[in-house]
């Protein structure tokens, strides 16, 4: 695709919910599957590891080799009755204290086992919601870290919450060069946020963006949602006006994914006010419409980009990647995340630290690594991982010629035959029409989804 301008402003994009992007075929959506952060899964992650692993991955590590790190702060002021997340309320100034110590001490230890090596050039903080802690906490935070690694001019991102950010956090990340922001915004219709545990006038955001402009952040991402209770595609529509009025760099549109079976706080949700399956379709067609006919670039399954934005041009460029953090231009082979629940990402193996921030602080307090979970990855997940990700980034993918695939090949048919699919001799190629189909495609090549995946979200 040929870009050459910014986003120009237009009157307003005329996608309306009668709209058609995508053919409907909601027996091909029928299983749930995985966002595919990783391959494997964390689903697959076992609890026979522990910080050897840790160290003896972290002592492979090249003298230069490009790192990125995670840093995990699970504390929000106020919980979203929706969330997923591993976070918890920062309403105790002396367990938010404790845990922050903790997490300084383990980037201390990690880095003296890299004793030098390895190049830090990206640097996350998420949640939980970073600015749950004090802007003077997080500045010191980042003065541990440029302590105890060495940097290589890295790119800092940072997750915030709204509804707890000022000037003083503004002043904050600019003085750490924090470049990239992104916000949670899910929706700025006041019954739906009420419906969903997360109200905050769209004033506060306004303001947040102002603020992290003016400090410097170049590229402010909003995460929105479709398929909430109660939410219409008057309501989507809406939303999505507003969110264009404030000129997010990127947009993060998810589907609501309703698990009060596994996320205990989602009982709040009324659960009889979804939107069916076939509306949750149509609003993400239309969110799709939306943000492209205003000029924004589909980026993966559900991220959306203006032209020059640094994920627009890598995707552009072939070097869209997909990690923890979800769609990135990160091409770092090696991720380190520090907290409770973080995850690292080797070539070989996943480790997972203690989810418990009480236990994960014991652990760091006894000088050891967190780790309490994981999985290895050996030849052919490395090779069924490139295939899912190569769905999910670029949209077509080579078969590796060394792998048996002849049941994989046989369960494509249907999506083949529904015209989302070309496949070659050994290459497959997703049609337009089949972006909200890629994670149901990219799954048949998981070798470890059977039929069992209650524990996923619903395809679209
Ligand atoms: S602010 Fe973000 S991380 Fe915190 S509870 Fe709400 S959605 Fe979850």
């Amino acid at each position: 695709m040929i870009v050459t301008d910014e986003i120009r402003p237009r009157a307003r994009p005329n996608a309306s919910a009668g709209d058609r992007a995508w053919p409907y075929y909601p027996e091909l959506l029928a299983k749930p599957v995985p966002r595919y952060t990783s391959y494997p899964t964390a689903a697959e992650f076992g609890p026979d590891f522990s910080g050897d692993a840790l160290a003896a991955a972290l002592d492979m590590v090249g003298e230069l080799e490009p790192i990125s790190l995670y840093l995990h702060i699970p504390y929000c002021q106020e919980i979203c009755w929706y969330c997923g997340c591993n976070t918890g309320a920062a309403n105790r100034s002396t367990r938010l204290a404790g845990y922050l110590a903790a997490l300084k001490r383990e980037s201390e230890l990690v880095g003296a086992r890299l004793g030098g090596r390895g190049r830090v050039r990206r640097v996350a903080f998420g949640g939980g919601s970073p600015n749950a802690i004090s802007p003077q906490q997080f500045a010191e935070l980042v003065a541990t870290v440029e302590m105890a690694f060495k940097l290589d001019n890295p790119v800092l991102s940072v997750e915030v919450d709204p509804r707890g950010f000022d000037a003083d956090w503004a002043r904050t990340l600019g003085k750490a060069n924090v470049s990239r922001v992104s916000l949670g915004v899910q929706t700025f219709a006041p019954r739906l946020q009420a419906a969903i545990g997360r109200v905050q006038p769209i004033d506060a955001i306004r303001e947040t963006v102002s603020l992290l402009r003016d400090a410097g952040a170049a590229s402010i991402n909003f995460d929105l949602m479709y398929g909430l209770p109660g939410q219409s595609d008057a309501d989507l529509t809406d939303t999505l006006e507003r969110a264009l009025e404030l000129s997010p760099d990127r947009l993060a549109v998810f589907g609501y994914a309703h698990v009060p079976h596994l996320i205990p706080r989602q009982r709040r949700i009324d659960g009889s006010a979804l939107p069916d399956g076939s509306s949750r379709f149509h609003q993400a067609e239309l969110a799709y419409l939306f943000l492209t006919q205003a000029g924004y670039e589909p980026i993966g399954f559900d991220h959306f980009a203006r032209p020059k934005d640094a994920l627009a041009i890598a995707a552009r460029r072939g070097g869209l990647r997909r990690n923890f953090q979800g769609f990135t231009e990160d091409d770092a082979k090696v991720l380190i995340g520090l907290g409770a629940s973080a995850i690292s990402e080797f070539p070989d193996r996943l480790l997972q630290n203690e989810k418990n921030a009480g236990r994960y602080r014991e652990l760091i307090s006894e000088e050891a690594f967190a780790v309490a979970r994981g999985v290895w990855r050996n030849e052919e997940d490395r090779q069924r991982g490139a295939i899912i990700a190569a769905l999910l980034t670029q949209g077509n993918a080579v078969l590796p010629g060394g792998l048996d695939l002849v049941s994989e090949l046989a369960a494509l048919a249907p999506f083949e035959d529904a015209g989302l699919l070309a496949r070659g001799e050994r290459t497959l190629r997703l049609q337009p029409a089949a972006l909200p189909y890629a994670r149901s495609i990219a799954a048949i090549f998981d070798r470890y989804r059977t039929d069992s995946a209650a524990c996923f979200s619903a395809a679209v």
